[in-house]
């Protein structure tokens, strides 16, 4: 087996990142960043991002475990003290490739397009200001929005950001992305929903940026802003990120005890 790991940086998290080499050689596991199968994360979600990104361009080939050194997470869903179980089953058991839905968007600049995936979600936002932009579901115009942001997120994706602005929690078996507004104003000329609103696969979204305007667009943890943006399609991608699961941990369990504690009655 073919292995990676990226840790979050903090001595915690780079210990355990001993440990495991040091475990996985025992076990006969070949280190290689390059071309791993697995790339194992060490940190919180945050690393599971950071370590989905830094596997984008191969991402049918790899599958993440996530390992947690401070609070359980969504794909960090490994306890730290949990290290030499999970090591036993990489090293003796078949596990059951599990597979999220991943958000694409193509990016029309007046000079060229772009193309990103994110495993959470794009976020929109003005930077001079609120932005404004024209949003088309399947070509056709659906609103028109302006206001501090726009979040579409991914079914995974979906208890963070989006969990934070109103947005449905979206079990990841549902393949659609989630359109949710941050602070939209509501006027004669700007009317959006209001409510979040959930795109099958095979459905798209246009945003249509309606001037002149700086846009801060974020990929899950990284942001870059950009002056020249026509226009966003937002979509399903065919692409999914992949996680062995070598033991059952349901959503819904990982949402409960997320958010709601593990003494609910
Ligand atoms: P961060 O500021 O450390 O992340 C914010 C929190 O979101 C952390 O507690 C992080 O968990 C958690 N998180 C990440 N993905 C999650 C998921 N799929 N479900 C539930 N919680 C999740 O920054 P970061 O660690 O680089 O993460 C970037 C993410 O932060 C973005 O993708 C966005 O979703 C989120 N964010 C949220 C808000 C908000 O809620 N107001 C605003 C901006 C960004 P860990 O501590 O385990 O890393
Ligand atoms: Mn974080």
């Amino acid at each position: 087996m073919k292995y990676a790991v990226v840790d979050r940086g903090d001595e915690r998290s780079k210990e355990l990142a001993r440990r495991f080499h040091e475990l996985a050689a025992q076990n006969g596991f070949q280190l290689d960043e390059a071309k791993p199968e697995i790339v194992i994360s060490i940190g919180g979600d945050g690393t599971l991002l950071q370590a989905f990104h830094n596997y984008v361009n191969s991402i049918s080939d790899v599958a993440f475990i996530g390992i947690h050194t401070g609070h359980l997470g969504f794909y960090a869903d490994w306890n730290a003290d949990e290290l030499e179980e999970l090591v036993s089953f990489m090293a003796k058991e078949t596990p059951i490739m599990v597979r999220y839905p991943l958000a694409q968007i193509e990016i029309e600049t007046s000079t060229e397009t772009l193309n990103y995936l994110a495993l959470n979600e794009f976020t929109l936002k003005g930077v001079d200001g609120t932005l404004m932009a024209q949003i088309d579901v399947n070509d056709e115009l659906f609103e028109m929005f302006r206001g501090d942001g726009i979040v579409i997120s991914t079914p995974s994706g979906s208890t963070a950001y989006n969990k934070s602005l109103g947005g449905a929690v979206v079990h990841p078996s549902i393949e659609s992305l989630q359109i949710a507004e941050i602070a939209s104003i509501n006027n004669r000329v700007f009317r959006t929903l209001g409510s979040s609103v959930l795109l099958p696969k095979h459905h798209h979204c246009d945003i249509i940026s309606k001037k002149d305007q700086r846009i801060q667009l974020s990929i899950d943890h990284i942001s870059m802003m950009y002056s020249d943006i026509r226009s966003i399609r937002c979509s399903v991608s065919n692409r999914k990120v992949s996680f062995p699961r070598y033991r059952p941990f349901p959503f819904w369990n990982r949402v409960r005890e997320a958010f709601l504690g593990y003494d609910v009655q």
